[in-house]
């Protein structure tokens, strides 16, 4: 069979991703909600447990269940996207009323938005509804889409880009908050082709090709996403270099325009997983967000052994999460 790369050259790359992820969440989870000025006198410096909730260290949140969640619909949906769209909403419900798919049999913390999606089985497209609870959990999205590509030989760029808008639009449907689902599928993508920091620019600017290439095409993605690329230039400061902008001038709310742009900053300003997750973490507010967004990223950029292995370990189900992996992702 065609392959661009072995297949356990793309497990390890996807675990990079998934536990990459879920760690950066599991730091971030006791400083949720954290001042940053209370931060800067009394910073994060490692995996701990406490916080808000009182949680056990090593205890993931939201972003890491709703995207076992996913994991675990496309270990049984494989190919038929609507049977994976039918299972992950089961699995969200599940997760939401019955605490599967968490680190300690007890759901805690679901934004407003996915809580009203999953109840009423669609994202809703207003303009308030633009968190950042999409883009949170879209990595097993774009790993399917490289799955498929690098291993099956099935290189349909339409295709990929409806895949993730669709996966964004389960909770989070306004354009705004697709795009960034498109724009991060863009920089990861590179980033597990390519893992060099230069690849956060180059995927980006692979993810608007992409965007424009369907402007002719039958897809609805350019129409869709048009109006925040081109006229409200939304995400400018991500496309002209967030490392340029000043510390202070960084947000880390849960607005996913803060988030992607606090996400993006955290990677580009360090050097190693660890110093990239602090460095997340202690800007404070949306911390476990903004951490496993950047932790995906720089799992991507840095590999699975670059993660410190106490924090690994101290990730509670390691084996599950890496498990559901590797059955989301079959060998063939
Ligand atoms: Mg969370």
């Amino acid at each position: 069979m065609w392959q661009k790369i072995s297949y356990e050259e793309f497990l390890s790359k996807a675990k990079a991703v998934v536990v990459g992820h879920a760690v950066a969440d599991a730091v971030g989870v006791p400083y949720e909600n954290s001042r940053r000025r209370d931060l800067d006198k009394d910073p994060a410096v490692d995996m701990v447990g406490g916080g808000y909730y009182d949680m056990p260290r090593g205890s993931w949140s939201d972003d890491t269940s709703m995207s076992l969640c996913t994991l675990d619909a496309l270990a049984k949906a494989g190919d038929d996207a609507g049977e994976l769209r039918v299972c992950t909403l089961a699995n969200f419900r599940s997760w939401l009323q019955n605490s599967e798919f968490t680190p300690t049999e007890l759901m805690f913390d679901c934004g407003i938005t996915c809580a009203n999606a999953i109840e009423q089985g669609y994202g809703e497209t207003a303009e308030r509804c633009n968190g950042n609870g999409s883009l949170m959990r879209i990595h097993p999205y774009v790993l399917k889409n490289f799955y498929d590509i690098n291993l099956k030989g099935e290189a349909d760029a339409p295709r990929c880009l409806e895949f993730v808008a669709d996966g964004s639009k389960m909770t989070h449907a306004h354009p705004r908050s697709v795009l960034a689902c498109l724009l991060y599928a863009g920089i990861l993508t590179k980033l597990l082709i390519s893992p060099q920091k230069s690849s956060v620019q180059e995927g980006l600017k692979a993810a608007v090709d992409a965007i424009y290439a369907t402007k002719d095409g039958g897809s609805l993605i350019y129409d869709f996403v048009r109006r925040e690329l081109e006229e409200k230039k939304t995400y400018k400061r991500v496309f002209d270099g967030i490392e340029n902008v000043p510390r202070d001038n960084i947000s880390s709310s849960g607005y996913v325009v803060d988030t992607f742009e606090a996400a993006i900053w955290s990677l580009m300003t360090t050097s190693s997983y660890r110093e990239c997750m602090l460095a997340a973490v202690n800007l404070g507010r949306d911390t476990d967000t903004v951490a496993a967004i950047a932790g995906g990223m720089a799992g991507a950029l840095y590999g699975y052994d670059a993660i410190p292995a106490d924090w690994r370990d101290g990730l509670l189900k390691r084996d599950y999460i890496e498990s559901l992996c590797a059955s989301a992702f079959p060998a063939f």
